[in-house]
């Protein structure tokens, strides 16, 4: 039981149905205060009257969800308005376990692609990103004091196994940070692992020929070597490589990610006729993570009606979202999910593959993408318009879709965010 005094602001939010009065007659309000003096409450926040989409427990339909602390304490029908402090109106909204994606780019500053992470994550929907490699064991420590330790967002990380991130390359200096295989240092890769162990989730190395040469695979069996050293996983970016899919598949493990899998052009998950590579099943099927993984350049409408068609459903949905497409094709998390709902998923798979799925691949986020009572409290309220959306692709393809997801509030641990990068309230 929490007793707390709630200002005036929070009294309002608190006594949603009469907000309007309050905003007009304050005598009525400074009432209502003096009367909320005092009392106590069950909860902080209560998420009230939407339908709850949450996969790891098997859950879709209407329930209330509290949070107290950091913490989810209880997902129920009618949890009574007056036993919370704050109250969300979610009727007529899905309300999921906070969003996770698992590529982003937000070292802002210091790698040319990356973007601020409050603005374009929590602000719409997303409650944990994973920076994808934009710094490596030299650029690491400016991302965890910079970022991660001031960020809204809950930030992980995937440290890219060239020492100095992607640092290197933009579209005004075309050389990535693996072409100096030299770069590519185990012994330094693996001690910052160790030492942010807690923030850092895996390796990420990216094998396009224009950041790994024709030295791909070396680079690779570095990132390997690296992982391997502390028992976490390796995210490789795939296309456009020197070696073949096949060969680059021989040195991936249960556990590590294949992004940018619904890739158009050379490189990718399909062969010349349209069929997925055998070799590319049999590590789905050996516990290998395919993940969207967006991108400018790295998803195709093309091949991924293939790839549904012949059964082949991504494990995580993220964006890859950064400078050169948050202003399209991807925009943010929420426009990748809603062209997977027009790809035939539905709305608890896609729930699903930014929530449970992404939790289960990293150790360190365990607790995180579900509402189960004593998970982390964060939660994303979304909208579901309905009408005709025009979706395009990074290679300029266009569908039209007739449901779009719109975040509208998130909660991460346990605090209210709105559409914007700051707390509705700091507490
Ligand atoms: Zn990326």
């Amino acid at each position: 039981m929490k007793h707390r005094h709630p200002t005036r602001r929070q009294l309002f939010r608190q006594a949603a149905g009469s907000s309007l009065v309050c905003a007009l007659a304050s005598p009525f309000c400074d009432a209502l205060y003096a009367q909320s003096r005092g009392r106590s409450y069950t909860y902080d926040i209560l998420v009230k009257g939407g339908r709850v989409v949450d996969p790891s427990q098997g859950l879709s339909g209407p329930r209330d969800v509290a949070a107290s602390g950091t913490r989810i304490a209880r997902v129920a029908r009618n949890i009574p308005e007056s036993q919370a402090l704050h109250v969300l109106d979610a009727r007529g909204k899905i309300v999921t376990p906070g969003w996770i994606d698992i590529h982003a780019h937000v070292y802002d500053g210091v790698a040319p692609l990356a973007i601020p992470a409050d603005p374009n994550w929590i602000a719409k929907g997303v409650t944990t990103a994973v920076d994808a490699g934009s710094a490596g064991a030299h650029t690491f420590p400016g991302l965890r004091k910079y970022v991660i330790n001031v960020a809204d967002t809950r930030i992980f990380a995937l440290l890219n196994i060239s020492v100095v991130g992607q640092s290197t390359l933009s579209p005004d200096n075309p050389w990535g940070e693996l072409l100096d295989l030299r770069y590519a240092n185990v012994a330094l890769a693996a001690k910052t692992l160790e030492r942010h162990k807690d923030v850092i989730v895996g390796m990420k190395v990216r094998l396009t020929r224009n950041i790994a040469g024709d030295h791909d695979l070396e680079v690779l069996r570095r990132a390997r070597e690296a992982a391997d050293a502390v028992g976490l996983p390796v995210m490789i970016h795939i296309g456009g490589s020197h070696s073949s899919i096949q060969d680059i598949l021989k040195l991936l493990k249960k556990g590590d990610v294949i992004t940018h899998s619904f890739r158009g052009g050379e490189g990718g998950i399909l062969d010349d006729d349209g069929r997925i590579h055998d070799e590319v099943l049999a590590k789905v099927a050996e516990g290998v993570n395919l993940d969207i993984g967006h991108g400018a350049g790295s998803f195709s409408f093309d091949t991924a009606e293939k790839a549904l068609e012949q059964g082949l459903k991504p494990g995580t949905i993220s964006s890859d979202l950064h400078q050169f497409n948050v202003h399209g094709p991807v925009f943010d998390l929420a426009t990748t999910l809603s062209k997977f709902l027009h790809l035939g998923l539905s709305l608890d798979e896609v729930v699903e593959r930014v929530t449970v799925n992404p939790a289960n691949l990293f150790g360190a986020m365990k607790g995180l993408g579900s509402l189960k009572e004593g998970a982390e409290a964060d939660i994303s309220v979304l909208d579901i318009d309905s009408g005709s959306f025009e979706l395009v692709d990074a290679l300029g393809a266009k569908r039209t879709g007739s449901q779009r997801l719109r975040p509208v509030a998130t909660v991460k641990a346990g605090k209210l965010y709105g559409a914007a990068s700051y707390p509705v309230e700091r507490l």
